[in-house]
């Protein structure tokens, strides 16, 4: 989508070190970092939120590359979270999961 600020990353538009990349899908650190490593999974396709997917693939795309990146950044323990519509917390409409760790998580989350 033209004017999504995650299809631009993904499409390299906006420069921004991609942490992980395959065909389907990159990962950056976030730019407002809610724990000592933050970092974001999107797919390289538009996916306004999760209530867009009809397919797993698109989440296994998505889900298997975070144990890849973790193991990359040598991580055992972290917490992930899609945020869906606005008062669930979601402000950018390109679906992506949030990989939080270095801290300790509060459940349930605020
Ligand atoms: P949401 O609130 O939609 O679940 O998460 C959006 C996340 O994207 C936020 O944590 C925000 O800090 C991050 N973010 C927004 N714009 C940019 C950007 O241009 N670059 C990066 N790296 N992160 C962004
Ligand atoms: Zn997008």
């Amino acid at each position: 989508m033209s004017d999504c600020i995650f299809c631009k990353i993904a499409n390299k538009e906006i420069p921004t070190d991609l942490i992980y990349e395959d065909e389907n899908v990159a990962a950056f650190n976030d730019l407002n970092p809610q724990a000592p490593v933050h970092f974001l999974v999107i797919p390289k396709k538009h996916y306004a939120s999760l209530n867009e997917i009809d397919s797993s693939e698109v989440l296994g795309n998505i889900f298997s590359a975070v144990p890849k990146i973790t193991k990359k950044l040598g991580i055992k323990e972290y917490r992930t979270v899609i945020n869906t519509g606005e008062s669930a917390g979601q402000t950018v409409f390109h679906i992506h999961v949030h990989v939080m760790a270095g801290r300790k998580f509060n459940w349930p989350a605020g």
